[in-house]
């Protein structure tokens, strides 16, 4: 399974995390499944109502919005992400206990780092995580 995502839509994803540092951003992330590779084509920047540097929970308005939007667009979900203002890029304990769909992808994007680190996992079960591989496309 192979994931590929714009350069602009990557740049987006830092941008928010960037913009609302140091609280975590999160959003969704469309796009179009096949058998081998997820193609993320649209980012939906949401609101985490925790306002927080250690955890997110989207807006829940925010999110059935968004879902519209992408059904609309002709894109389903894929996943979504979150950023990690001073931690790295890997899903916290918290972040396994919440995942709830083994199908998603987790995008984490660290800015502990000068350099954004973004990566895609998949959570399973609580626990059992996939690090994908991805590239631009
Ligand atoms: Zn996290």
């Amino acid at each position: 399974m192979i994931i590929k995502i714009s350069k602009e839509d990557y740049n987006k994803i830092i941008k928010q995390a960037k913009e609302e540092f140091p609280l975590e951003c999160c959003g969704l992330l469309a796009g179009i499944k096949t058998e081998d590779e997820i193609f993320i084509k649209k980012t939906y920047p949401l609101t985490n109502i925790d306002q927080s540097s250690e955890h997110f929970s989207m807006d829940p308005k925010e999110q059935f919005a968004a879902v519209k939007q992408m059904r609309a667009d002709g894109y389903v979900l894929v996943g979504n992400y979150h950023s990690h203002p001073y931690t790295p890029s890997r899903p916290s304990e918290e972040d396994k206990r919440l995942a709830y769909d083994g199908n998603m992808l987790y995008g984490i994007l660290s800015l502990k780092d000068q350099q954004p680190i973004l990566n895609f996992f998949r959570i399973i079960d609580n626990q059992l995580i996939e690090k994908l591989e991805w590239l631009f496309a």
